[in-house]
C-alpha cells in the first residue's frame, strides 16, 4: 500500500517553509565565492584553544555532572552567569525568570508556540530576521509588517497597523523586534522610538519579543543608546540573547528572560522539546564567563567587525551604482542596500554568484512580499581586503544590471 505522507501531516507540517538563506549560504560558501551572504560570525573570532582547554577540564573535573541529563531551565552556574550579564544590561532578574535555550532560535520557536492560536497577529519589522519569521509561522501566527527606516520601526506605521487590526476585530498579541543592529537591515531602534514602542504596548495591550543577539557587538564607545526594552519594562517584554556571536554558535547556548508566569511555561514546553539544552555546552559557556574569557574578548571582537564594516562602507561610498541607498550600521554583521529602478536582486543572483560574489536577496525577509530591489550584505565573514575587492566587483555588476 502506498502511504500518503502528505495527507498524514498536521497543518504545521504541511505548510513548513525551508530557510532559503541557509540553502543559499551553503551554496555560496562551497566554492571560491566572496560571500556577503553568510550571516554567521567569523570563525577567526572563535577562541578555539581556550575552549579546548575548558572542554578537557570540564570532562575531567566535572564530567559526572556535565555528561548527565540536566535541569530544563539550565545549568545553575550558567544561570548565575547570565543573571550577571543581564545586570550589566540594566536588568535585575532572578533564576526563575531565565530559561537557557538551545540557541535563541529555540527560544523563538518555544515563545511562538506558547503565544499564538491560529490567526493571532504578530507584528514584525519590514524586513525581519528570516528565522524569526519561520518560528512565528510555525507557531501559526499571522504576520503583519511594520515599516522601518534608519531609526528602526516607524512608530506611526506601527500605530496604523494596530488600528487596522483593531478595526478588523483581530488580536495583536505581540510585536517581534530586533532593536540592535537588526538582522537583516543593520538598523538600530532609536531611544525615542524604544520609549514610544513601550508606550504603545501599554496602550494596545501587547507583548514585545525582543531578540537581541548582537547587543555586545557595538562600534561606538559604549552601549548607553542600546538599552534593551526589557530594562525599561519587565512586564511587557520577553527578551532573548545568545552566546552565538560572542563565543561560538556551535555551542548552541542562549537564554530567554521573561516574567515568571511565562518563563515557567517556556520551561514546561522545553521539557517536551529536548528535556534540557546540552549540559556539556552549558558547562563550557559557564566556565568561559566565570574565567573572564567572554568579557575579555569583547573589545577585540567589536574591533574585528568594525574594521570590516568600515571596509564595506568605504568601498560602497566609492563604487555604489547611482541611486543606491544603504544603511550605516553601528554594530553587528549586516548592511542593507536598496537599488534604484526595477532591479530584481533574486533574479540576478545566479549570474552574480557565477562571477564570484554572493549576497542574500532582500525579498524573503519581507512578510509582505516587498523588497525585490533590496539585498543584505554581511561583512562578518570576509577579510577587509576581500570585502573591498568583492564590493567593487559587485557594484560593477550592479551598474550593468
Ligand atoms: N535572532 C537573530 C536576529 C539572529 O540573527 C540569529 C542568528 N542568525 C538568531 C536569532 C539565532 O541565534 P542562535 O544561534 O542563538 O540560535
Amino acid at each position: 500500500m502506498m502511504i500518503d505522507y502528505q495527507e498524514l501531516l498536521s497543518e504545521v507540517g504541511r505548510t513548513l517553509r525551508p530557510n532559503v538563506i541557509r540553502k543559499l549560504t551553503a551554496l555560496a560558501n562551497s566554492g571560491k565565492v566572496i560571500s556577503f551572504a553568510a550571516g554567521a560570525p567569523s570563525v577567526d573570532t572563535f577562541p578555539i584553544a581556550e575552549i579546548a582547554e575548558i572542554a578537557i577540564q570540564t570532562v575531567r573535573d566535572k564530567g559526572k555532572a556535565a555528561l548527565q541529563y540536566g535541569a530544563t531551565r539550565g545549568l545553575g552556574s550558567l544561570l548565575e552567569g547570565v543573571i550577571a550579564i543581564m545586570a550589566e544590561r540594566g536588568v535585575r532578574c532572578s533564576a526563575d525568570e531565565v530559561v537557557m535555550t538551545t540557541g535563541s532560535q529555540q527560544g523563538l520557536d518555544l515563545i511562538a508556540r506558547l503565544l499564538f492560536s491560529p490567526g493571532d497577529i504578530a507584528l514584525v519589522e519590514l524586513p525581519s530576521y528570516i528565522g524569526g519569521i519561520i518560528a512565528l509561522h510555525n507557531g501559526q501566527a499571522r504576520m503583519v509588517g511594520v515599516k522601518q527606516d534608519d531609526d528602526g520601526m516607524v512608530i506611526d506605521d506601527l500605530r496604523e497597523k494596530l488600528e487596522q487590526a483593531k478595526a478588523q476585530g483581530r488580536r495583536v498579541k505581540c510585536i517581534y523586534t530586533i532593536p540592535n543592529f537588526q538582522n537583516p537591515s543593520g538598523v538600530t531602534l532609536s531611544f525615542e522610538r524604544r520609549k514610544a514602542l513601550l508606550a504603545l504596548a501599554d496602550e494596545y495591550d501587547f507583548l514585545i519579543i525582543e531578540d537581541d543577539p548582537y547587543y555586545e557587538l557595538y562600534f561606538a564607545e559604549d552601549a548607553t543608546e542600546l538599552k534593551p526594552l526589557v530594562a525599561m519594562n519587565r512586564e511587557r517584554v520577553i527578551y532573548l540573547s545568545s552566546f552565538s556571536k560572542t563565543l561560538a554558535p556551535g555551542l548552541r547556548t542562549a537564554w530567554v528572560v521573561a516574567p515568571k508566569a511565562f518563563s515557567a511555561k517556556i520551561e514546561t514546553l522545553k521539557e517536551g522539546a529536548d528535556l534540557s539544552s546540552s549540559v556539556f555546552d552549558q558547562a563550557i559557556v559557564a566556565e568561559a564567563i566565570r574565567s573572564g574569557l567572554v568579557a575579555k574578548r569583547l573589545p577585540e571582537i567589536r574591533r574585528f567587525y568594525q574594521v570590516r564594516r568600515d571596509a564595506m562602507l568605504e568601498t560602497l561610498e566609492r563604487h555604489a551604482p547611482a541611486g543606491a541607498r544603504w544603511t550605516k550600521p553601528v554594530g553587528g554583521f549586516f548592511l542593507w542596500m536598496e537599488l534604484a529602478g526595477k532591479v530584481d536582486t533574486t533574479e540576478i543572483l545566479p549570474q552574480v554568484i557565477e562571477r564570484g560574489i554572493a549576497y542574500v536577496p532582500g525579498q524573503p525577509f519581507f512578510v509582505d512580499d516587498g523588497g525585490t530591489n533590496t539585498l543584505r550584505l554581511a561583512y562578518s565573514k570576509e577579510s577587509p581586503e576581500r570585502i573591498a575587492e568583492g564590493i567593487e566587483m559587485l557594484c560593477n555588476i550592479l551598474k550593468q544590471s
